[in-house]
């Protein structure tokens, strides 16, 4: 049968981390939804388009290619736009302090959302993100909605951009994630929420180990 899993919930959670682990347990493919986001910002910010100008959002979205592929050598998957590899820049703090405003845009979203939909015709797939369980695949088998504090959160992020060099201020990312979080949460589109169908996990005290293997669980019942 096909089978989907869901992950939801707010930024910095681990969702990505732990949705890739999950899939790679399962042998399902793993779908990054908000690496499309983060691309479709970049492309904006390179072209100095503004998504509050409509014109500008149909040009952009017009230009606007995004794919995966699986590094050979790293075996991980990265992100692509309109063909460059655009993994480590989709990651810095400017994507990220604009990612949530772009998000916002109906007619951004509905693209996204639709090659989202397309790429989760697989046979079994795991994808992460904001309104996955609500939008993009509202009748997925497994829905996930992960929570952890704001302090925890930060002190993951932090500790995954220093691994890749980026020193960044404590509080610059406390404000980053909770600002998303304010925006993706009371935007009039799709909302992040948890769905009623969704099982909460807080892994704010557990091991990632302990969070895969809750999913994994839950996902052969
Ligand atoms: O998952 P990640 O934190 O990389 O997502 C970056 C941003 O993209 C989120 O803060 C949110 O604004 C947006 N997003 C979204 N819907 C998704 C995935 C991401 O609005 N399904």
């Amino acid at each position: 049968g096909k089978i989907v899993i869901a992950i939801d919930g707010y930024s910095g959670c681990g969702k990505s981390s732990t949705a890739k682990a999950v899939a790679k347990a399962l042998g399902f493919t793993y779908i990054d939804s908000g690496a499309m986001y983060r691309a479709a910002t970049l492309h904006f910010l390179n072209h100095y388009l503004s998504p509050s100008v409509p014109h500008d959002v149909e040009k952009g979205l017009k230009t606007l290619e995004i794919s995966f592929q699986i590094n050979p050598d790293s075996q991980k998957q990265e992100t692509y736009l309109n063909g460059l590899n655009v993994e480590d820049e989709i990651r810095t703090m400017r994507v990220s302090e604009k990612v949530s405003e772009i998000a916002t845009v109906k007619e951004i979203r509905k693209e996204l959302v639709s090659q989202q939909q397309r790429l989760g015709k697989k046979k079994g797939v795991v994808m992460d993100g904001r309104d996955i369980g609500s939008v993009v695949f509202p009748d997925a088998e497994l829905k996930v909605f992960m929570t952890a504090d704001l302090e925890t959160r930060a002190a993951r992020r932090q500790q995954e951009l220093l691994e890749k060099g980026d020193m960044i201020d404590m509080e610059e990312i406390k404000t980053n994630l909770s600002e998303r979080d304010r925006i993706d949460s009371s935007r009039a589109e799709s909302p992040l929420t948890k769905m009623p169908d969704a099982v909460e996990i807080d892994t704010s005290n557990l091991t990632f180990e302990e969070q895969v293997q809750q999913i994994v669980d839950l996902a052969k019942e």
